[in-house]
């Protein structure tokens, strides 16, 4: 259905069909937050709702772009002009994914491209990386270029990092690229090992709920930079190349070290322990015993909460009124300040569990939050 209408718009718009159409999703993160530029583990899975192009190349150095869902026309860019920090719209992130590949050195010489996706943006569904990821998928197919997923999403990144100019680490393009339907991805972010671990909620009665806040407190960027910088400064004063390298068993004496250094001892303790229950969830679902990750989860909320201090009071009543209506376990997931939280629930509670918290947010004033289950999904791919 979206596969047509965007190879229709695409027909509309150039004057000729597509050569082929690509699909690449938003994720969430079920566990791992904040770990991907400590070198540490995510467990991230992927949505349903996927940014799809429709895309045809060109020989003579031209790109062409258009977004269904933004206002205005098709915007032509030249190959040779693309420059880091040119471009301060949403063609920043497939024009910064050609740029990357040209960079690197593969033969791209052109494209028209339209575009049209399903995840919302700015929820932290990664919408962003979505978009380049179906871009690079649709240029690497085209162009035979022969690149693997986890290839594609480095250089999504570095499109996102030095192109786009935003500092995110490696998760939300490898999730795109490379999730499976009814896994979850179990990521090392160091090296980019990962393992497909099988999170088929459903067949055992259980639902997993994305609730989108709706809102974006604008200090998020800043904080999220402060956040990095943060976990820099702790790693250098523990003499380590990244905070994943503290294991779990010597953090106490890790926090000795960090003494009086109230920042840093909280944004430590976060990572460490943050990649503890990551490794702790993958246990625990790879031995069958899915609902006790619940408590996982929300340890994980109170680590972000407390520690890092990346909630909000709308994500703490989404996580607050969802464990009191009987969830098994509920976090913010994403960068903070707003965005998604996600909830585990047995199937018979999801009904109460959504009305209680619509509820609250009424009852707090807070702007009604979108509510929808997340069935873990297929990575990027070719539709047609
Ligand atoms: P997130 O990745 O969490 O959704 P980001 O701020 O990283 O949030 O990315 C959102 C940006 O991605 C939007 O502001 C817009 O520039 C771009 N974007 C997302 N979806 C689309 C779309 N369908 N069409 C055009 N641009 C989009
Ligand atoms: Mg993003």
């Amino acid at each position: 259905m979206q596969a047509q209408q965007v190879r229709d718009g695409f027909v509309e718009l150039y004057g000729t069909e597509p050569e082929g159409v690509w699909a690449a999703p938003g994720r969430v993160n079920l566990i791992g937050e904040h770990t991907d530029y400590n070198d540490g583990f995510v467990m991230p899975f992927a949505l349903p709702h996927t940014a799809v192009a429709a895309v045809a190349r060109r020989t003579d150095g031209v790109l062409r772009l258009h977004s269904a869902d933004v206002e205005g026309g098709v915007v032509e860019l030249r190959l040779d002009d693309l420059a880091p920090d040119s471009d301060r719209n949403w063609t920043a992130y497939p024009s910064g994914v050609v740029w990357a590949l040209c960079e690197a050195g593969h033969p791209v010489t052109g494209a028209d491209i339209h575009l049209a996706s399903t995840v919302p943006a700015g929820a932290g569904l990664s919408s962003s990386a979505a978009l380049e990821v179906v871009v690079a998928l649709a240029l690497n197919d085209l162009y035979e270029l022969g690149l693997k997923g986890w290839q594609l999403a480095r250089l999504c990144q570095r499109a996102e990092n030095v192109y786009v100019g935003a500092p995110v680490g490696i998760m939300d393009q490898t999730a795109s690229a490379c999730c499976e339907e009814g896994h979850a991805l179990f990521l090392d972010t160091r090296d980019l090992s990962q393992k497909q671990i099988p999170f088929d909620l459903a067949a055992e009665g259980m639902r997993l709920l994305v609730v989108d806040t709706q809102v974006k407190h604008s200090h998020s960027e800043g904080e999220y930079g402060k956040r990095r910088a943060g976990c820099e400064r702790g790693a250098a004063l523990l003499g380590v190349d990244a905070l994943r390298d503290v294991p779990y068993a010597e953090l106490d004496a890790a926090l000795e070290r960090l003494g009086d250094d109230e920042e840093a001892v909280r944004l430590v303790r976060h990572i460490v322990t943050e990649d503890e229950r990551v490794e702790k969830v993958v246990a625990l679902l790879e031995s069958g015993d899915t609902r006790a990750i619940g408590p996982v989860l929300i340890a994980g909320h109170a680590s972000l909460r407390d520690d890092f201090r990346i909630s909000c009071p709308e994500l703490d009543l989404v996580v607050d009124t969802a464990l009191a209506s009987g969830a098994l376990g509920a976090r913010m997931t994403g960068g903070g300040f707003g965005g998604s939280a996600i909830v585990l629930a047995e199937a018979a509670d999801v009904d109460t569990i959504t009305k209680a918290v619509e509820e609250a947010f009424a009852a707090a004033d807070f702007t009604a939050p979108r509510v929808f289950e997340a069935v873990p999904s297929a990575g990027a791919r070719r539709l047609s």
